[in-house]
């Protein structure tokens, strides 16, 4: 049953105009899956996949080469999306986490429209990170920090940072940092500082078939892909 309900989903998602058609709803009571969300975030121009291919480009980061690449701002700036992949995110977390509690909610800003929609389902605050040491919380305020697509993890250490005075003051900052996609980090210092920070990334989507490889050893620009920034490989896929 739930194969052949995906499969309908999957098929009824075929255009850009029947993304921008969704609605939470269609995901209630069953999730939308990663199949699913990689249709949705292609259409919207924000995901590529080399699946081995030297005749198509792979993508520079860095230092380092990726096969695949997967940007949110695309799909965020469809509101229909954001309020699914908000209801996903919900979903999502660990049944300790009394949602109920929660009275603000906190993003970088790139996951901004994420977490505005989260803090409306949740009948919370969202507060802006520029404006985050105006407020004065009591003691008896929780946060929760949320995030669109965690990578190296760098994004996500600056908004504990700025929530350190907070905590100071005996607010309660959630561990777990709902997001809705991941892909693998490359930078192992920051691994440790999320590690020694407690941080529990908790993504929807997670994309481990993203493999990152310093370029000399890729095998990709070995056989003559071009290399190109996400950036420009956007441009013209
Ligand atoms: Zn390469």
């Amino acid at each position: 049953m739930a194969l052949r309900r995906t499969r309908t989903m999957l098929n009824r998602i075929s255009t850009l105009n029947d993304v921008c058609k969704m609605l939470p709803r269609d995901f209630v009571p069953n999730h939308l899956q990663k199949e699913e969300f990689v249709k949705i975030a292609r259409l919207c121009g924000g995901y590529y996949m080399n699946d081995g291919s030297i005749n198509i480009p792979h993508v520079a980061l860095g230092s380092y080469c990726s096969n695949g690449y997967l940007k949110m701002e695309p799909m965020l700036q469809y509101s229909n999306v954001t309020q699914v992949l908000a209801q996903e995110m919900i979903r999502n977390m660990p049944s300790t986490v009394r949602l109920d509690n929660i009275n603000w909610v906190v993003g970088s800003e790139e996951a901004r429209e994420l977490a505005l929609d989260i803090a409306s389902i949740l009948g919370a605050l969202y507060i802006p990170l520029d404006v985050l040491q105006e407020y004065s919380p009591s003691e008896s305020d929780t946060v929760l920090h949320i995030e669109g697509m965690i990578d190296s993890g760098r994004k996500a250490l600056a908004v504990r940072e700025a929530l350190k005075d907070a905590r100071a003051r005996g607010v309660n900052v959630i561990p777990y940092i709902p997001a809705v996609a991941s892909r693998p980090t490359c930078d192992p210092s920051v691994s440790m500082q999320i590690l020694d920070a407690k941080i529990f990334f908790v993504p929807r989507y997670c994309f481990y078939e993203f493999v990152s490889t310093p370029k000399e050893k890729c095998e990709l620009c070995r056989g003559g892909s071009k290399r190109m920034k996400p950036e420009e490989l956007f441009a013209v896929v």
